[in-house]
């Protein structure tokens, strides 16, 4: 249902997705707020070392670009550089977030607990745009302690990454996992920078087979062969342990495919830097006093013991903070429902190639909620910054009911 200016827009999450979000809302003349539970890009922060796959001019928007050259200070990567997570934060997304159309309206260090409406729960009347009459109610908890905020449309786009996937066979928590959950890296650790101390000399077990995992592998075996005392075993499901990260056909990411190559050269090393484990999942963790891991495998009676514990094995997100709302997720990805149906109609493996899913598969049940960025693909992790920025363009023809609208398309031409 179209909602025209004056609204306000509360946007979940100061990350890539949110920023852009935010700034095409202010383009367009919307009041926003933006919560953000940490600092601006905090998630990317959390895998800062790693360089990405995809070059600066698929990680900017044409407004993004825009509106940091308007003020003026700031000197944007070039559109072929590969830069790391940090480099992404330090010189782009931050840079977006200070400029004047956003620094006003993004609350850091403000955690969102809950959006509800006002005065309808969820389960009163069903699917219908009349729910909308009711505005959009929000449970923050800040510097300042617990707020309650207002908003005509909410956008959640809180990412995946509060939310790390169970190592325990079937998908659910090993026994004691749950205890232990702060222990487990489950981004790649920056195994050759300031992590290095805590991999050097020690053991540590990997577990995966994305690339996530294939980015540990690689830093880890690079430790192996500077320092003989480092030892790693790698467990991945699968049977066949020689190439566990899957290559696209003529992938057009180069950095891409070569660490997939260079991950499976050592996977399958007879005498490489690492010990392969297949077929494996596990049923139980355990740490003693001197902070060792003791792993239990399934179908196994003893205990190996590990330094570390790397768990590479995604993420799925948090749902709870839209709990008291009507969405709809998807039994299989837990993502929204019109999303996912329609992602899973895509035939290609290769998030390169996804088409847009158009503005009616960002709809919910719910009037006015949102769910895009990396949050909306859940379990998926076939998510491009590049995607989401479709997305938000598809979603503001949504909101102003203005079919042809195309904010990118529009400063992309007056820029060129
Ligand atoms: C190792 C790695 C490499 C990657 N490389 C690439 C690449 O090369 N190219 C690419 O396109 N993509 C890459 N990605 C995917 C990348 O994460 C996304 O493109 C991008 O970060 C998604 O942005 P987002 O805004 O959807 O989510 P996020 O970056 O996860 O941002 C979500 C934000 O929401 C905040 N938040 C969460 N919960 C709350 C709450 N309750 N209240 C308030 N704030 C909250 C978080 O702190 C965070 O700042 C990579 C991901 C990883 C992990």
């Amino acid at each position: 249902m179209a909602v025209d200016t004056p609204a306000t827009i509360a946007i979940i999450g100061a990350g890539p997705i949110g920023l852009e979000a935010a700034l095409y809302s202010r383009f367009l003349g919307y009041d926003v707020l933006v919560f953000e539970q940490g600092l601006v890009a905090e998630s990317v922060q959390r895998w800062g070392h790693v360089e990405m796959f995809t070059p600066f001019s698929m990680n900017c928007s044409p407004l993004g670009v825009a509106a940091i050259q308007a003020q003026g200070s700031t000197e944007l990567p070039s559109e072929d550089q590969l830069l790391t997570g940090c480099q992404w934060r330090t010189r782009y997304l931050i840079p977006l977030s200070q400029t004047d159309l956003l620094a006003d309206s993004i609350h850091q260090r403000t955690n969102v607990v809950k959006v509800g409406r006002q005065s309808v729960l969820k389960h009163e009347m069903l699917g219908a745009a009349e729910r909308a009459t009711s505005r959009f109610r929000i449970l923050v908890d800040g510097v300042n302690g617990e707020a309650v905020h207002q908003a005509d449309i909410v956008i959640d786009c809180s990412g995946v990454l509060g939310v790390a996937n169970w190592l325990g066979s079937g998908g659910g928590p090993a026994v004691g996992e749950r205890a232990l959950i702060d222990h487990i890296d489950h981004l790649p650790p920056d195994v050759l920078g300031k992590d290095k101390s805590r991999f050097e000399g020690m053991k540590t077990l990997l577990v995966g087979a994305g690339y996530s995992a294939a980015t540990t592998a690689v830093e880890l075996s690079r430790l192996v062969m500077a320092n003989s005392e480092t030892q790693f075993v790698w467990a991945v499901r699968a049977v066949e342990t020689h190439t566990p990260i899957t290559r696209h056909t003529n992938d057009r990411l180069a950095s891409r495919d070569q660490l997939a190559q260079t991950a499976n050269a050592l996977a399958s090393q007879a005498d490489g830097p690492c010990r392969m484990r297949g077929e494996t999942s596990i049923e139980s963790i355990r740490r003693d006093d001197q902070g060792a891991f003791w792993i239990r495998f399934y179908g196994q009676d003893a205990e190996e013991s590990f330094d570390n514990l790397v768990a590479n094995v995604g993420f799925c997100g948090d749902n709870t903070i839209t709990d008291q709302l009507q969405v709809h997720r998807c039994y299989a990805s837990d993502g929204p429902m019109n999303l996912a149906a329609t992602l899973s109609q895509q035939t290609t493996a290769d998030c390169l190639d996804q088409k847009s899913t158009g503005a009616d598969s960002l709809k919910n049940p719910e009037p006015n909620l949102y769910l895009l960025g990396s949050k909306s693909y859940a379990r998926n992790p076939s998510f491009l910054f590049a995607v989401g920025l479709e997305q938000i363009r598809d979603l503001f023809t949504l909101i102003g009911d203005r079919e042809t609208l195309d904010l990118y398309a529009t400063v992309g031409t007056a820029r060129s």
